[in-house]
Protein backbone atom coordinates (compact mmCIF):
# COMPACT_ATOMS: atom_id res chain seq x y z
CA UNK A 1 0.00 0.00 0.00
CA UNK A 2 2.86 2.56 -0.56
CA UNK A 3 4.59 3.27 2.23
CA UNK A 4 1.64 3.60 5.17
CA UNK A 5 2.48 6.66 6.72
CA UNK A 6 3.87 8.26 3.54
CA UNK A 7 0.41 9.93 3.22
CA UNK A 8 0.77 12.14 6.31
CA UNK A 9 4.95 12.51 5.61
CA UNK A 10 5.23 13.31 1.82
CA UNK A 11 4.11 16.46 0.39
CA UNK A 12 1.86 16.43 -3.35
CA UNK A 13 4.68 17.34 -5.80
CA UNK A 14 4.30 17.75 -9.80
CA UNK A 15 7.27 17.25 -12.01
CA UNK A 16 8.38 21.02 -13.16
CA UNK A 17 8.00 22.93 -16.69
CA UNK A 18 9.48 24.75 -18.94
CA UNK A 19 9.34 28.23 -17.65
CA UNK A 20 6.55 29.93 -19.91
CA UNK A 21 8.06 32.36 -21.72
CA UNK A 22 10.81 29.86 -23.44
CA UNK A 23 8.48 27.11 -24.20
CA UNK A 24 6.42 29.03 -26.38
CA UNK A 25 9.63 29.35 -28.63
CA UNK A 26 8.96 25.67 -29.45
CA UNK A 27 6.51 22.95 -30.58
CA UNK A 28 8.01 20.79 -27.85
CA UNK A 29 6.69 18.85 -24.48
CA UNK A 30 7.21 21.43 -21.34
CA UNK A 31 6.74 18.84 -18.70
CA UNK A 32 10.09 17.49 -17.08
CA UNK A 33 10.58 13.95 -16.23
CA UNK A 34 10.92 13.46 -12.23
CA UNK A 35 13.80 11.75 -10.97
CA UNK A 36 13.09 7.74 -10.02
CA UNK A 37 13.26 8.59 -6.13
CA UNK A 38 10.89 11.28 -5.98
CA UNK A 39 7.87 9.23 -8.37
CA UNK A 40 8.70 6.56 -5.05
CA UNK A 41 7.97 8.95 -3.08
CA UNK A 42 4.73 10.47 -4.71
CA UNK A 43 3.85 6.46 -5.10
CA UNK A 44 4.31 6.38 -1.35
CA UNK A 45 1.78 8.91 -0.66
CA UNK A 46 -0.89 6.39 -1.58
CA UNK A 47 -3.36 5.02 1.10
CA UNK A 48 -4.69 1.70 -0.57
CA UNK A 49 -7.86 3.38 1.47
CA UNK A 50 -9.66 -0.05 1.11
CA UNK A 51 -12.41 1.29 -1.09
CA UNK A 52 -10.70 3.59 -3.62
CA UNK A 53 -12.75 5.57 -5.78
CA UNK A 54 -9.77 6.90 -8.12
CA UNK A 55 -10.07 3.75 -10.44
CA UNK A 56 -14.15 3.58 -10.42
CA UNK A 57 -14.88 5.41 -13.72
CA UNK A 58 -18.36 5.83 -13.30
CA UNK A 59 -20.62 9.31 -14.17
CA UNK A 60 -21.26 11.55 -11.41
CA UNK A 61 -23.52 14.86 -12.03
CA UNK A 62 -22.72 14.08 -15.99
CA UNK A 63 -18.88 14.39 -15.50
CA UNK A 64 -16.11 11.53 -14.75
CA UNK A 65 -15.48 10.46 -11.42
CA UNK A 66 -12.75 8.35 -11.29
CA UNK A 67 -10.58 6.42 -13.82
CA UNK A 68 -12.57 5.45 -17.15
CA UNK A 69 -10.55 2.44 -18.01
CA UNK A 70 -10.34 1.55 -14.73
CA UNK A 71 -6.68 1.74 -14.21
CA UNK A 72 -5.93 -0.34 -11.23
CA UNK A 73 -4.10 2.74 -9.52
CA UNK A 74 -3.26 1.69 -6.04
CA UNK A 75 -1.76 -1.29 -6.94
CA UNK A 76 0.66 0.50 -9.50
CA UNK A 77 1.65 2.97 -6.79
CA UNK A 78 2.26 0.52 -4.83
CA UNK A 79 5.10 -1.23 -7.17
CA UNK A 80 6.10 2.05 -8.14
CA UNK A 81 6.88 3.04 -4.54
CA UNK A 82 8.85 -0.15 -4.04
CA UNK A 83 10.48 0.01 -7.43
CA UNK A 84 8.88 -3.16 -9.17
CA UNK A 85 8.28 -0.63 -12.65
CA UNK A 86 8.57 -4.13 -14.80
CA UNK A 87 5.49 -4.97 -12.61
CA UNK A 88 3.79 -1.97 -12.53
CA UNK A 89 3.86 -1.61 -16.68
CA UNK A 90 2.25 -4.95 -16.57
CA UNK A 91 -0.58 -3.84 -14.38
CA UNK A 92 -1.04 -0.42 -16.44
CA UNK A 93 -1.38 -2.36 -20.19
CA UNK A 94 -4.21 -4.18 -18.35
CA UNK A 95 -6.41 -1.72 -18.38
CA UNK A 96 -4.95 0.94 -20.72
CA UNK A 97 -4.08 0.27 -24.37
CA UNK A 98 -2.37 3.78 -24.63
CA UNK A 99 -1.10 5.29 -20.82
CA UNK A 100 1.36 7.04 -23.21
CA UNK A 101 -1.36 8.73 -24.47
CA UNK A 102 -3.17 9.51 -21.50
CA UNK A 103 -0.57 9.82 -18.47
CA UNK A 104 0.40 13.45 -21.12
CA UNK A 105 -3.44 14.44 -21.73
CA UNK A 106 -5.76 12.99 -19.64
CA UNK A 107 -7.25 15.37 -17.45
CA UNK A 108 -6.95 12.73 -14.42
CA UNK A 109 -10.28 12.33 -13.33
CA UNK A 110 -9.29 9.75 -10.53
CA UNK A 111 -7.25 12.68 -9.00
CA UNK A 112 -10.41 14.19 -8.79
CA UNK A 113 -11.58 11.46 -6.39
CA UNK A 114 -8.64 10.15 -4.75
CA UNK A 115 -9.59 9.32 -1.50
CA UNK A 116 -7.08 11.87 0.17
CA UNK A 117 -7.78 14.51 -2.02
CA UNK A 118 -10.69 14.98 0.71
CA UNK A 119 -8.28 16.36 3.38
CA UNK A 120 -5.03 17.29 1.49
CA UNK A 121 -3.88 17.19 -2.23
CA UNK A 122 -4.68 14.48 -4.50
CA UNK A 123 -1.78 11.23 -4.88
CA UNK A 124 0.32 12.40 -8.58
CA UNK A 125 -1.73 9.61 -10.10
CA UNK A 126 -1.49 10.96 -14.06
CA UNK A 127 2.35 11.60 -13.24
CA UNK A 128 3.23 8.04 -12.22
CA UNK A 129 1.11 6.57 -15.18
CA UNK A 130 3.27 8.63 -17.74
CA UNK A 131 6.55 7.93 -15.72
CA UNK A 132 5.35 3.99 -16.05
CA UNK A 133 4.98 3.77 -19.56
CA UNK A 134 7.65 6.37 -20.84
CA UNK A 135 10.49 4.27 -18.24
CA UNK A 136 8.94 0.96 -19.86
CA UNK A 137 9.73 2.26 -23.55
CA UNK A 138 13.34 3.59 -22.38
CA UNK A 139 13.69 0.24 -20.77
CA UNK A 140 12.88 -1.61 -24.31
CA UNK A 141 10.15 -3.25 -22.24
CA UNK A 142 7.25 -2.11 -24.44
CA UNK A 143 7.44 -4.86 -27.69
CA UNK A 144 5.01 -5.80 -30.23
CA UNK A 145 3.01 -9.08 -29.18
CA UNK A 146 0.96 -10.52 -32.18
CA UNK A 147 -1.43 -13.44 -31.41
CA UNK A 148 0.02 -16.47 -31.87
CA UNK A 149 -3.27 -17.90 -34.36
CA UNK A 150 -5.16 -15.92 -36.13
CA UNK A 151 -9.45 -16.70 -36.66
CA UNK A 152 -9.97 -15.58 -40.00
CA UNK A 153 -12.71 -13.25 -39.22
CA UNK A 154 -11.73 -10.07 -40.63
CA UNK A 155 -12.83 -6.85 -38.88
CA UNK A 156 -13.16 -2.70 -40.67
CA UNK A 157 -12.41 0.01 -38.38
CA UNK A 158 -13.78 3.23 -39.50
CA UNK A 159 -11.33 6.50 -38.17
CA UNK A 160 -7.71 6.04 -36.24
CA UNK A 161 -8.44 8.19 -33.06
CA UNK A 162 -7.92 6.88 -29.45
CA UNK A 163 -10.98 5.01 -29.85
CA UNK A 164 -10.29 3.44 -33.49
CA UNK A 165 -6.83 2.73 -32.17
CA UNK A 166 -8.11 1.07 -28.94
CA UNK A 167 -10.38 -1.38 -30.67
CA UNK A 168 -7.91 -2.37 -33.15
CA UNK A 169 -5.38 -3.31 -30.70
CA UNK A 170 -8.06 -5.62 -28.32
CA UNK A 171 -9.44 -7.25 -31.71
CA UNK A 172 -5.88 -8.09 -33.03
CA UNK A 173 -5.01 -9.37 -30.02
CA UNK A 174 -7.44 -12.11 -30.36
CA UNK A 175 -6.23 -12.99 -33.61
CA UNK A 176 -9.09 -11.37 -35.86
CA UNK A 177 -7.34 -9.27 -39.38
CA UNK A 178 -7.90 -5.71 -38.17
CA UNK A 179 -7.77 -2.95 -41.34
CA UNK A 180 -8.14 0.57 -39.59
CA UNK A 181 -9.55 2.98 -42.11
CA UNK A 182 -8.66 7.12 -42.04
CA UNK A 183 -9.48 9.36 -44.25
CA UNK A 184 -6.56 11.75 -43.29
CA UNK A 185 -3.17 11.51 -44.66
CA UNK A 186 -1.89 10.41 -40.97
CA UNK A 187 -3.31 7.54 -38.50
CA UNK A 188 -4.49 9.14 -35.13
CA UNK A 189 -7.62 10.88 -35.26
CA UNK A 190 -7.13 14.14 -32.70
CA UNK A 191 -4.56 12.34 -30.98
CA UNK A 192 -2.48 13.07 -34.42
CA UNK A 193 -4.12 16.38 -35.80
CA UNK A 194 -6.12 17.81 -33.00
CA UNK A 195 -3.98 17.93 -29.86
CA UNK A 196 -1.03 20.12 -30.66
CA UNK A 197 2.71 18.31 -30.34
CA UNK A 198 3.54 20.99 -27.41
CA UNK A 199 1.14 18.66 -25.61
CA UNK A 200 1.69 15.61 -27.64
CA UNK A 201 4.57 14.84 -29.34
CA UNK A 202 3.55 13.11 -32.66
CA UNK A 203 6.70 10.84 -32.62
CA UNK A 204 4.61 9.57 -29.26
CA UNK A 205 1.57 8.59 -31.44
CA UNK A 206 3.78 6.89 -34.45
CA UNK A 207 5.64 5.37 -31.97
CA UNK A 208 2.28 3.28 -30.88
CA UNK A 209 0.93 3.13 -34.32
CA UNK A 210 4.40 1.56 -35.24
CA UNK A 211 3.82 -1.07 -32.79
CA UNK A 212 0.48 -1.77 -33.54
CA UNK A 213 1.34 -1.88 -37.22
CA UNK A 214 4.29 -5.26 -36.06
CA UNK A 215 1.60 -6.62 -34.42
CA UNK A 216 -0.33 -7.08 -37.46
CA UNK A 217 -3.22 -4.37 -37.55
CA UNK A 218 -3.39 -3.03 -41.21
CA UNK A 219 -4.05 0.83 -41.68
CA UNK A 220 -5.12 2.59 -44.77
CA UNK A 221 -4.81 6.23 -44.43
CA UNK A 222 -5.90 8.71 -47.18
CA UNK A 223 -9.27 6.46 -47.27
CA UNK A 224 -12.33 7.76 -46.65
CA UNK A 225 -15.39 5.48 -45.86
CA UNK A 226 -18.15 6.68 -48.11
CA UNK A 227 -16.44 8.42 -50.51
CA UNK A 228 -13.47 6.17 -51.66
CA UNK A 229 -14.85 3.17 -50.61
CA UNK A 230 -18.79 2.53 -50.21
CA UNK A 231 -19.93 1.63 -46.68
CA UNK A 232 -22.13 -1.29 -48.47
CA UNK A 233 -18.51 -2.49 -49.97
CA UNK A 234 -17.16 -2.68 -46.21
CA UNK A 235 -20.22 -4.90 -45.38
CA UNK A 236 -19.82 -7.54 -47.99
CA UNK A 237 -15.86 -7.61 -47.75
CA UNK A 238 -15.27 -7.86 -43.98
CA UNK A 239 -17.25 -9.85 -41.15
CA UNK A 240 -17.95 -6.65 -38.60
CA UNK A 241 -17.57 -3.01 -38.12
CA UNK A 242 -16.63 -0.83 -36.00
CA UNK A 243 -17.64 3.07 -36.71
CA UNK A 244 -14.89 5.09 -34.88
CA UNK A 245 -15.36 8.27 -36.79
CA UNK A 246 -15.45 10.90 -34.23
CA UNK A 247 -17.34 13.79 -33.58
CA UNK A 248 -15.97 16.14 -36.34
CA UNK A 249 -19.03 18.43 -36.78
CA UNK A 250 -18.17 21.92 -35.27
CA UNK A 251 -20.75 24.58 -33.50
CA UNK A 252 -21.04 27.83 -35.70
CA UNK A 253 -21.51 30.96 -34.58
CA UNK A 254 -24.13 32.56 -37.14
CA UNK A 255 -24.28 36.00 -35.83
CA UNK A 256 -23.33 39.66 -38.18
CA UNK A 257 -20.31 39.48 -39.62
CA UNK A 258 -19.64 35.62 -39.11
CA UNK A 259 -18.74 35.72 -43.31
CA UNK A 260 -15.42 37.84 -42.89
CA UNK A 261 -12.16 36.89 -43.08
CA UNK A 262 -10.24 35.64 -40.50
CA UNK A 263 -12.89 33.82 -38.95
CA UNK A 264 -12.15 29.95 -38.59
CA UNK A 265 -12.77 26.91 -36.71
CA UNK A 266 -10.68 25.98 -34.37
CA UNK A 267 -10.09 22.62 -35.80
CA UNK A 268 -8.84 24.06 -39.25
CA UNK A 269 -6.49 26.23 -37.28
CA UNK A 270 -5.17 23.50 -35.36
CA UNK A 271 -5.07 20.24 -38.17
CA UNK A 272 -3.02 22.72 -40.77
CA UNK A 273 -0.63 24.06 -38.25
CA UNK A 274 0.16 20.07 -37.17
CA UNK A 275 0.52 19.36 -40.23
CA UNK A 276 2.53 21.85 -41.46
CA UNK A 277 4.66 21.09 -38.73
CA UNK A 278 5.28 17.70 -39.73
CA UNK A 279 5.45 18.06 -43.54
CA UNK A 280 7.74 21.23 -43.31
CA UNK A 281 8.49 22.65 -39.58
CA UNK A 282 6.38 25.28 -41.12
CA UNK A 283 8.56 26.18 -44.02
CA UNK A 284 5.66 25.35 -46.54
CA UNK A 285 3.83 28.43 -44.90
CA UNK A 286 0.44 26.23 -45.37
CA UNK A 287 -1.06 27.42 -42.30
CA UNK A 288 -2.88 30.24 -40.39
CA UNK A 289 -0.46 32.38 -39.27
CA UNK A 290 -1.33 34.33 -36.50
CA UNK A 291 2.26 36.03 -35.74
CA UNK A 292 1.82 39.75 -35.41
CA UNK A 293 -2.13 39.16 -35.04
CA UNK A 294 -4.86 40.57 -32.16
CA UNK A 295 -6.01 36.87 -31.96
CA UNK A 296 -9.73 36.41 -30.05
CA UNK A 297 -10.65 32.30 -28.81
CA UNK A 298 -14.27 31.97 -28.55
CA UNK A 299 -14.71 29.53 -26.33
CA UNK A 300 -12.48 27.67 -23.30
CA UNK A 301 -11.84 23.75 -22.92
CA UNK A 302 -9.10 22.02 -24.57
CA UNK A 303 -9.86 23.46 -27.93
CA UNK A 304 -9.54 26.50 -26.99
CA UNK A 305 -6.94 26.44 -25.12
CA UNK A 306 -4.41 24.76 -27.63
CA UNK A 307 -5.75 27.44 -29.91
CA UNK A 308 -3.71 30.04 -27.57
CA UNK A 309 -1.05 27.86 -26.97
CA UNK A 310 -0.55 27.88 -31.24
CA UNK A 311 -1.31 31.25 -31.23
CA UNK A 312 1.55 32.11 -28.72
CA UNK A 313 3.80 29.91 -30.28
CA UNK A 314 3.34 31.60 -33.73
CA UNK A 315 4.33 35.26 -31.83
CA UNK A 316 0.92 36.88 -32.03
CA UNK A 317 0.23 40.03 -30.30
CA UNK A 318 -2.17 39.24 -27.74
CA UNK A 319 -4.86 36.84 -27.26
CA UNK A 320 -8.68 37.79 -25.70
CA UNK A 321 -10.38 34.55 -24.91
CA UNK A 322 -13.92 34.82 -24.17
CA UNK A 323 -16.00 32.37 -22.13
CA UNK A 324 -19.87 32.55 -22.37
CA UNK A 325 -20.16 30.89 -18.65
CA UNK A 326 -19.34 32.67 -15.53
CA UNK A 327 -15.83 32.20 -13.76
CA UNK A 328 -15.46 28.82 -11.06
CA UNK A 329 -14.76 29.03 -7.96
CA UNK A 330 -11.34 28.33 -6.38
CA UNK A 331 -12.53 25.60 -4.14
CA UNK A 332 -15.55 23.22 -4.42
CA UNK A 333 -18.85 24.51 -4.29
CA UNK A 334 -21.82 22.90 -1.74
CA UNK A 335 -22.87 21.21 -5.19
CA UNK A 336 -20.06 19.94 -6.29
CA UNK A 337 -19.03 17.52 -3.68
CA UNK A 338 -15.72 14.48 -3.33
CA UNK A 339 -15.92 12.44 -5.79
CA UNK A 340 -17.32 13.98 -8.44
CA UNK A 341 -15.07 16.23 -11.02
CA UNK A 342 -13.95 19.50 -9.75
CA UNK A 343 -15.49 22.34 -11.37
CA UNK A 344 -12.82 24.95 -9.76
CA UNK A 345 -10.92 27.51 -11.88
CA UNK A 346 -7.95 26.02 -13.83
CA UNK A 347 -4.97 27.86 -15.12
CA UNK A 348 -4.35 26.03 -18.46
CA UNK A 349 -0.75 25.75 -19.80
CA UNK A 350 -2.32 28.41 -22.87
CA UNK A 351 -3.22 30.69 -20.08
CA UNK A 352 -0.51 30.29 -18.15
CA UNK A 353 1.52 31.35 -20.94
CA UNK A 354 -0.68 34.52 -21.76
CA UNK A 355 -0.05 35.92 -18.74
CA UNK A 356 3.41 34.96 -18.40
CA UNK A 357 4.10 36.80 -21.40
CA UNK A 358 1.31 39.78 -21.59
CA UNK A 359 1.22 40.07 -17.68
CA UNK A 360 -2.30 38.71 -17.58
CA UNK A 361 -4.77 35.93 -17.88
CA UNK A 362 -6.42 35.95 -21.21
CA UNK A 363 -10.00 35.21 -20.38
CA UNK A 364 -13.28 37.08 -19.91
CA UNK A 365 -15.98 35.34 -18.14
CA UNK A 366 -19.55 35.89 -18.69
CA UNK A 367 -18.88 37.95 -22.00
CA UNK A 368 -20.88 37.08 -25.27
CA UNK A 369 -19.95 38.41 -29.16
CA UNK A 370 -23.02 40.39 -30.26
CA UNK A 371 -21.23 41.05 -33.58
CA UNK A 372 -18.34 40.39 -35.87
CA UNK A 373 -16.90 44.35 -37.25
CA UNK A 374 -14.80 44.25 -40.34
CA UNK A 375 -12.67 46.48 -42.41
CA UNK A 376 -13.54 47.46 -45.48
CA UNK A 377 -11.43 44.95 -47.28
CA UNK A 378 -14.25 42.68 -45.73
CA UNK A 379 -11.72 41.22 -43.06
CA UNK A 380 -12.68 41.41 -39.53
CA UNK A 381 -11.37 43.78 -37.56
CA UNK A 382 -13.04 43.89 -33.70
CA UNK A 383 -15.39 41.94 -31.89
CA UNK A 384 -18.74 43.61 -30.32
CA UNK A 385 -18.80 41.40 -27.11
CA UNK A 386 -20.98 41.94 -23.84
CA UNK A 387 -21.30 40.71 -20.61
CA UNK A 388 -23.80 37.74 -20.10
CA UNK A 389 -26.47 36.47 -17.77
CA UNK A 390 -25.03 33.96 -15.67
CA UNK A 391 -27.19 30.49 -16.79
CA UNK A 392 -28.39 29.83 -19.59
CA UNK A 393 -29.49 30.79 -22.17
CA UNK A 394 -26.91 33.55 -21.32
CA UNK A 395 -28.69 36.43 -22.14
CA UNK A 396 -26.98 39.79 -23.17
CA UNK A 397 -27.09 42.31 -20.55
CA UNK A 398 -27.78 45.21 -22.08
CA UNK A 399 -25.84 48.48 -21.91
CA UNK A 400 -22.16 46.34 -21.01
CA UNK A 401 -21.42 46.25 -24.93
CA UNK A 402 -18.01 46.99 -25.65
CA UNK A 403 -15.80 46.65 -28.82
CA UNK A 404 -12.02 44.61 -28.83
CA UNK A 405 -9.69 44.47 -31.86
CA UNK A 406 -9.45 40.93 -33.36
CA UNK A 407 -7.50 40.07 -36.60
CA UNK A 408 -7.69 36.57 -36.22
CA UNK A 409 -10.50 34.50 -34.67
CA UNK A 410 -11.02 30.50 -33.83
CA UNK A 411 -14.17 29.61 -33.13
CA UNK A 412 -13.81 26.88 -30.62
CA UNK A 413 -17.67 26.41 -29.20
CA UNK A 414 -17.98 22.32 -28.85
CA UNK A 415 -18.87 19.77 -31.56
CA UNK A 416 -22.49 18.37 -32.71
CA UNK A 417 -21.70 14.71 -32.68
CA UNK A 418 -20.51 12.95 -35.83
CA UNK A 419 -20.95 13.89 -40.03
CA UNK A 420 -23.63 11.34 -40.79
CA UNK A 421 -22.68 9.92 -44.53
CA UNK A 422 -21.22 7.21 -43.08
CA UNK A 423 -24.32 6.10 -40.66
CA UNK A 424 -26.85 7.19 -43.77
CA UNK A 425 -25.51 4.88 -46.41
CA UNK A 426 -25.12 1.53 -43.41
CA UNK A 427 -28.66 2.22 -42.11
CA UNK A 428 -27.67 3.37 -38.81
CA UNK A 429 -29.70 5.03 -36.52
CA UNK A 430 -28.90 8.44 -34.44
CA UNK A 431 -29.65 9.34 -31.10
CA UNK A 432 -31.61 12.53 -30.49
CA UNK A 433 -28.02 14.56 -30.03
CA UNK A 434 -27.02 13.07 -33.77
CA UNK A 435 -24.35 10.96 -32.44
CA UNK A 436 -24.33 7.10 -33.91
CA UNK A 437 -27.42 5.35 -31.48
CA UNK A 438 -25.62 2.02 -29.29
CA UNK A 439 -25.78 1.73 -26.03
CA UNK A 440 -22.54 1.93 -23.77
CA UNK A 441 -21.17 -1.31 -22.49
CA UNK A 442 -23.10 -3.28 -26.16
CA UNK A 443 -21.85 -0.96 -28.66
CA UNK A 444 -24.18 -2.63 -30.92
CA UNK A 445 -26.14 -0.21 -33.81
CA UNK A 446 -29.25 -1.27 -35.14
CA UNK A 447 -27.39 -2.87 -38.30
CA UNK A 448 -26.37 -6.38 -37.32
CA UNK A 449 -22.89 -6.75 -37.31
CA UNK A 450 -22.15 -2.74 -37.12
CA UNK A 451 -20.73 -1.13 -33.72
CA UNK A 452 -19.69 2.30 -32.85
CA UNK A 453 -17.49 3.84 -30.04
CA UNK A 454 -15.63 6.53 -29.07
CA UNK A 455 -16.98 11.14 -29.59
CA UNK A 456 -19.30 9.25 -32.74
CA UNK A 457 -21.40 6.88 -30.01
CA UNK A 458 -21.38 9.48 -27.39
CA UNK A 459 -20.75 13.14 -28.39
CA UNK A 460 -17.41 15.20 -27.71
CA UNK A 461 -15.52 13.70 -25.10
CA UNK A 462 -11.88 12.76 -23.70
CA UNK A 463 -9.25 10.14 -24.36
CA UNK A 464 -9.48 8.32 -21.63
CA UNK A 465 -13.12 7.60 -22.61
CA UNK A 466 -12.85 6.70 -25.86
CA UNK A 467 -10.24 3.76 -25.34
CA UNK A 468 -13.04 2.57 -22.87
CA UNK A 469 -15.34 2.28 -25.83
CA UNK A 470 -13.08 0.97 -27.99
CA UNK A 471 -12.03 -1.61 -25.38
CA UNK A 472 -15.70 -2.62 -25.06
CA UNK A 473 -16.53 -2.29 -28.32
CA UNK A 474 -13.96 -4.73 -29.65
CA UNK A 475 -15.04 -7.46 -26.51
CA UNK A 476 -18.78 -7.13 -28.09
CA UNK A 477 -17.49 -7.18 -31.65
CA UNK A 478 -15.40 -10.57 -30.57
CA UNK A 479 -18.61 -11.97 -28.92
CA UNK A 480 -20.40 -11.16 -32.50
CA UNK A 481 -17.69 -13.04 -34.40
CA UNK A 482 -16.82 -15.78 -32.03
CA UNK A 483 -20.03 -16.34 -29.61
CA UNK A 484 -17.41 -15.49 -26.72
CA UNK A 485 -15.19 -13.66 -25.79
CA UNK A 486 -12.02 -13.34 -23.20
CA UNK A 487 -11.89 -9.82 -24.04
CA UNK A 488 -12.13 -7.46 -20.71
C1 LIG B 1 -8.32 20.38 -30.01
C2 LIG B 1 -8.70 19.26 -29.11
C3 LIG B 1 -7.95 19.03 -27.98
C4 LIG B 1 -8.28 17.98 -27.13
N1 LIG B 1 -7.52 17.78 -26.02
C5 LIG B 1 -7.81 16.73 -25.22
C6 LIG B 1 -7.01 16.48 -24.06
O1 LIG B 1 -6.08 17.23 -23.76
N2 LIG B 1 -7.31 15.39 -23.30
C7 LIG B 1 -8.34 14.54 -23.61
O2 LIG B 1 -8.55 13.54 -22.91
N3 LIG B 1 -9.13 14.78 -24.68
C8 LIG B 1 -8.88 15.85 -25.49
N4 LIG B 1 -9.68 16.09 -26.58
C9 LIG B 1 -10.78 15.15 -26.87
C10 LIG B 1 -10.24 13.86 -27.52
O3 LIG B 1 -9.24 14.17 -28.46
C11 LIG B 1 -11.36 13.06 -28.16
O4 LIG B 1 -12.36 12.81 -27.19
C12 LIG B 1 -10.86 11.73 -28.72
O5 LIG B 1 -9.82 11.92 -29.65
C13 LIG B 1 -12.01 10.96 -29.38
O6 LIG B 1 -11.49 9.81 -29.97
P1 LIG B 1 -12.24 9.08 -31.17
O7 LIG B 1 -11.37 7.95 -31.54
O8 LIG B 1 -13.64 8.81 -30.81
O9 LIG B 1 -12.30 10.15 -32.36
P2 LIG B 1 -11.22 11.05 -33.10
O10 LIG B 1 -9.96 11.18 -32.34
O11 LIG B 1 -11.96 12.30 -33.46
O12 LIG B 1 -10.89 10.24 -34.43
C14 LIG B 1 -11.87 10.02 -35.41
C15 LIG B 1 -11.18 9.80 -36.74
O13 LIG B 1 -12.12 9.31 -37.69
C16 LIG B 1 -11.78 9.81 -38.96
N5 LIG B 1 -12.94 9.70 -39.83
C17 LIG B 1 -14.15 10.30 -39.70
N6 LIG B 1 -14.98 9.93 -40.70
C18 LIG B 1 -14.27 9.07 -41.48
C19 LIG B 1 -14.60 8.35 -42.67
N7 LIG B 1 -15.79 8.45 -43.23
N8 LIG B 1 -13.65 7.56 -43.22
C20 LIG B 1 -12.41 7.44 -42.65
N9 LIG B 1 -12.06 8.12 -41.52
C21 LIG B 1 -12.99 8.92 -40.94
C22 LIG B 1 -11.41 11.24 -38.66
O14 LIG B 1 -10.62 11.78 -39.71
C23 LIG B 1 -10.61 11.08 -37.36
O15 LIG B 1 -9.25 10.92 -37.60
C24 LIG B 1 -9.40 17.16 -27.43
C25 LIG B 1 -10.18 17.40 -28.55
C26 LIG B 1 -9.83 18.45 -29.39
C27 LIG B 1 -10.70 18.73 -30.60
S1 LIG C 1 -6.24 7.40 -17.67
FE1 LIG C 1 -6.77 9.43 -16.83
S2 LIG C 1 -8.26 8.97 -15.21
FE2 LIG C 1 -7.21 7.03 -15.69
S3 LIG C 1 -5.48 6.90 -14.22
FE3 LIG C 1 -4.71 7.88 -16.10
S4 LIG C 1 -4.88 10.07 -15.71
FE4 LIG C 1 -6.22 9.03 -14.25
Amino acid sequence: MGKPTGFKEFQRQTPNETDPRLRILNWSEFHEHMPESELRTQGARCMDCGVPFCHTGSLMAGMAAGCPVNNLIPEWNDLVYRGHWREALDRLHKTNNFPEFTGRVCPAPCEGSCVLGITKPAVTIKNIECSIIDHGFDQGWVQPNPPQTRTGKRVAIVGSGPAGLAAAAQLNSVGHEVTVFERADRIGGLLMYGIPNMKLEKHVVQRRIDLLATEGVKFQPGTEIGRDISPMDLREQYDAIVLCTGATKPRDLPIPGRELKGIHMAMEFLYKNTKSLLDSQLSDARYINAKDKHVVVIGGGDTGNDCIGTSMRHGCKGVINLEIVPESPTSRAANNPWPQWPRIFRVDYGHAEVAAVFGSDPRLFSTTTVEFLGNDKGEVRALKIAKAEPAPPFKVIPGTEQEIPADLVFLALGFLGPESPVAEQLGVKLDGRSNYEATHGLFNTNVPGVFAAGDCRRGQSLIVWAINEGRGAARECDKYLMGKSDLP
